[in-house]
């Protein structure tokens, strides 16, 4: 039986993402949440077409449920879902977790994790109110993005919403998706980044050369 149909665990993390392309911020931040919060288990969940995101900037999202799915398969604890990948239309929240909560049963304890920056966000995704009806949350600190934010966002929201989102402290990785993508464009290295069979699978496929990048992307970053 695929672990995905696995339904006796009670405590349950969900990161979605673009994970364009996944790398250790993800998988760091991912692991902090399975220790503090003492979960049975993390499932990544690549978004098909992203809600937020145009379709032309995003990569396919074979390649990036692929990279997901090698980076995370060292982890016993990990596991991938292609449910947004295989669904038709725009990736949303809502309907993901509706699914899960239909998969692991009413008395789970099913949380979605996101950076300290997304998490500020979801207000705005479609039906939001549902979503915590549906889940918790825990939202991860994530370098550049300031932790006081995010308590100024959960001081407004209302009493029992605040209730269900909780921060977490992950070590300090300042990696993202977008900064691989140009690293690659412009020939720097991304070793020690992502996980080995991600990068091996970035180059083996030509994710990420400069003839999909804007203009601004060739441009190195100045310090
Ligand atoms: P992009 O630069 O393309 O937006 P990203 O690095 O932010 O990519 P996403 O796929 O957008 O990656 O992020 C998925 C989730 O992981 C989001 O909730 C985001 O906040 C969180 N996240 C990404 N990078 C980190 C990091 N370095 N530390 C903690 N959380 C992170
Ligand atoms: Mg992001």
């Amino acid at each position: 039986m695929s672990r995905d149909l696995e339904r006796s665990d009670s405590r349950i993390g969900f990161m979605g993402g673009t994970f364009d392309p996944i790398h250790h911020g993800h998988l760091v931040a991912a692991e902090s949440v399975y220790e503090n919060f003492t979960l049975d288990r993390i499932v990544f969940v690549p978004a098909g077409s992203p809600a937020h995101k145009p379709d032309s900037r995003v990569t396919s999202a074979r390649h990036r449920l692929n990279m997901t799915r090698l980076a995370s398969e060292s982890n016993p604890h990990f596991e991938v879902s292609s449910v947004e990948v295989d669904r038709e239309g725009p990736s949303y929240t809502i309907d993901t977790m509706k699914h899960f909560r239909r998969l692991y049963g009413p008395e789970a304890d099913l949380y979605f994790i996101t950076g300290v920056d997304a998490v500020v966000q979801i207000p705005e995704w479609k039906n939001a109110g549902g979503l915590f009806e549906i889940c918790k949350f825990i939202a991860a600190t994530r370098p550049g993005y300031p932790t006081e934010n995010f308590f100024r966002f959960r001081d407004q929201l209302p009493p029992k919403q605040r209730r269900a989102m909780k921060v977490v402290a992950v070590p300090a990785l300042a990696i993202s998706s977008s900064d691989l993508r140009r690293r690659v464009c412009r020939g720097s290295s991304i070793k020690y980044l992502v996980p080995e069979p991600a990068e091996d699978y970035i180059y083996a496929h030509g994710l990420y050369d400069c003839s999909e990048q804007d203009e601004a992307v060739r441009r190195p970053i100045a310090f």
